[in-house]
């Protein structure tokens, strides 16, 4: 199917069903420890501003079940916006260690922040507003907007991408389509923003999916584009696919006689900023070898892989016995405070590839899940 081809029509009068998707919504919302359902709003109950963000950050390319876990645990830590503000970032930092994508967490803070200094502790009530805050986008802006507020924007994440694709039976890839997309969502928002943003975000992840459509099953079907040709699975259409650099580096672990390893904090900028590591070399498209931080015996302990967002970096990884290493800046974490450094999970993969076990936190066990009436599907692309 030709990428550059306009949208496909072949059913005259199509628009999103917005009282046929809220409609179902009423009966099938997820229950989501960060949402109020549609009975309780109904019935008066207004979502709380700092949650719904808190969920919202965490979202950004990370699952329902994963946050979940640590939503639970930054809410038990800090249950305000001002809490939050006032935590050191070195603590957020931690907390949010396993989650990735830690500028996120960098901006977290210093959205806190902002709303306690620059917005009296409150979270502003429009999306143009909201957008001035850091780490808050478009689709974040629009999202808390709507949910919060009831300002009727579109809001369109991957799973909204993907139901307009199919609905519309877009001929261009997702990313390409977003303006129309957005379009056709915006001229569809009815007075109950939040709830249709809501609903069309659940429906994306739990009827209309990324393996699968459960068409029977859908308020949108009638008009349906991509069922009426009996091909929901081919849309969107796929995007030329890219091959993600490479890069190698070499990480280098200290460890002493007790067990506790040598660690250091990351630079402010770039890559895992901010976040603990251990000491290592550039990482780069040609490996310059090995640069040993000092002269000990090194043992090359193999290698990890972990694929960013924009390239796949292997790290191989070195082991020593030291008493101090000389000349580095960190500081020695012993065995049983490792779980509680803010290691990204590159640098849990190379302390475990280095023979150090880093055990998981005991309060980001699911104890949430089971408040989730379906499986949930990745909730972002
Ligand atoms: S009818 Fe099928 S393809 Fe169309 S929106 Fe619903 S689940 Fe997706």
């Amino acid at each position: 199917m030709p990428h550059n081809a306009a949208v496909i029509n072949p059913l005259p009068g199509r628009a999103l069903d917005a009282p046929a998707l809220l409609a179902w919504y009423d009966r099938h919302a997820r229950e989501l420890p960060w949402r109020i359902g549609p009975r309780d709003r109904a019935a008066g109950q207004t979502p709380d501003a700092y949650r719904v963000w808190l969920s919202e950050i965490m979202l950004q390319q990370t699952t329902v079940s994963t946050v979940q876990r640590f939503f639970a645990s930054f809410l038990a830590r800090w249950p305000t916006v001002a809490g939050l503000a006032a935590a050191p970032r070195e603590d957020v930092l931690a907390e949010w260690a396993g989650l990735g994508y830690y500028a996120r967490a960098r901006n977290l803070h210093a959205c806190a922040q902002s709303v306690m200094r620059d917005h009296g502790g409150r979270f502003p009530g429009s999306a143009a507003q909201l957008a001035t805050l850091p780490g808050i986008g478009t689709y974040t802006s629009s999202a808390i907007a709507a949910i919060c507020f009831n300002e009727k924007v579109a809001v369109v994440d991957g799973n909204v991408e993907r139901v307009v694709a199919r609905f519309h039976a877009l001929a261009r890839p997702a990313r390409a389509a977003k303006p129309f997309i957005r379009a056709a969502v915006g001229a569809a928002v009815p007075a109950r923003a939040g709830d249709f943003a809501q609903a069309l975000m659940d429906l994306g992840a739990t009827v209309c999916a990324p393996r699968f459509a459960d068409c029977r099953n859908c308020p949108l079907a009638n008009h349906c584009a991509a069922r009426a040709l009996g091909n929901p699975l081919g849309f969107p259409v796929a995007s030329e696919s890219k091959t993600r650099p490479k890069k190698t580096g070499h990480a280098f672990v200290f460890e002493r006689a007790d067990g506790a390893v040598w660690l250091e904090r990351r630079p402010e900028t770039g890559m895992l900023a901010a976040m603990t590591g251990v000491p290592g070399s550039r990482w780069a498209e040609v490996d310059a070898g090995p640069r040993f931080p000092q002269r000990g015996s090194w043992r090359h302990a193999g290698e990890v892989t972990h694929v960013f967002t924009h390239f796949e970096l292997t790290l191989a990884v070195w082991h020593a016995r030291a008493k101090s290493p000389s000349g580095q800046a960190g500081w020695w974490s012993p065995r049983a405070g490792l779980a509680a450094e803010a290691l990204p999970t590159l640098y849990r993969k190379v302390l475990e590839q280095a023979g150090v076990t880093v055990k998981a936190r005991a309060d980001k066990n699911p104890t949430l899940n089971g408040r989730i009436k379906r499986k949930s599907a990745p909730s972002r692309p």
